[in-house]
């Protein structure tokens, strides 16, 4: 938490630099041959920790599945205008690439946005973008129902979303309460103190209430064995396809 407030309190651009220095010794001390991330597009010895953080941007394993199932779809090139709400440094500067200036980097706060607004109520028309990303945002929302039904109006129909929120397979219903209202017992009873609640396996209704034709693809099953260890993915992730009607 302090880290975070000192992280807001210094100007965006010396927050850059400093990334951009603790990346650049990174990829000097990671340097090596034996990993591959697609998100900076770099080689590494290997990927930082059990997290498989990329040395290089930041990415974690289901940022790297992520944009090899972009890909994959064709939906990586220009011609797409995109939201990404609560952006990776990575991912920001590989889709900036991609889509230009029809790419909508979006935060509450985050000095790495290039947008700043609530994703329960976001200030685009309806049916603007052809496509949402949104990864571990949902969990910090107060009303995400309300935050899920604003993603749907602003994608056109035909349009897709990777709508990601972390759940607990185990648990059936989602675990939500009035009374959970501060940091110290949201880390007491949800495990982060900015998240506010748990997801159980019904999050899917949420989706579909909202509108969504929803999917969890199991992309990485399909990948090589190579492809895998190479791009440090794990087999466990899934990708949160939603898609609005036409
Ligand atoms: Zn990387």
């Amino acid at each position: 938490m302090i880290k975070e407030k000192i992280r807001y309190c210094i100007p965006q651009s010396l927050f850059r630099s400093f990334k951009r220095v603790k990346l650049a010794f990174q990829c000097m001390l990671w340097r090596g041959n034996a990993v591959y991330c697609p998100v900076c597009q770099r080689r590494y010895r290997s990927f930082i920790s059990d997290a498989a953080y990329c040395p290089g941007c930041q990415s974690l394993s289901r940022h790297r599945l992520l944009v090899k199932y972009l890909e994959a779809g064709g939906l990586c090139q220009t011609g797409q205008r995109v939201l990404d709400i609560g952006p990776n440094w990575g991912l920001k500067k590989y889709f900036g690439k991609v889509w230009g200036n029809d790419y909508y980097c979006s935060d509450l706060c985050s000095p790495e946005a290039d947008y700043h607004f609530n994703i329960q109520n976001i200030p685009y028309a309806e049916g603007y973008f052809d496509g949402i990303i949104c990864y571990h945002v949902l969990e910090h929302c107060d009303n995400d129902d309300k935050a899920l039904a604003e993603l749907y109006r602003v994608l056109k129909p035909g349009g897709w979303a990777i709508i990601e929120v972390p759940y607990d397979k185990k648990r059936m219903v989602t675990f939500e309460e009035d009374w959970i209202n501060t940091p110290q017992l949201r880390l007491e009873h949800y495990g982060q103190q900015d998240h506010v609640r748990i997801y159980g396996r019904d999050f899917v209704d949420k989706y579909k209430a909202a509108g969504f034709e929803f999917e969890l693809i199991d992309f990485a099953n399909i990948l090589d064995e190579s492809s895998i260890a190479e791009n440090g993915l794990q087999i466990s992730e899934l990708i949160f396809r939603c898609l609005k009607g036409e």
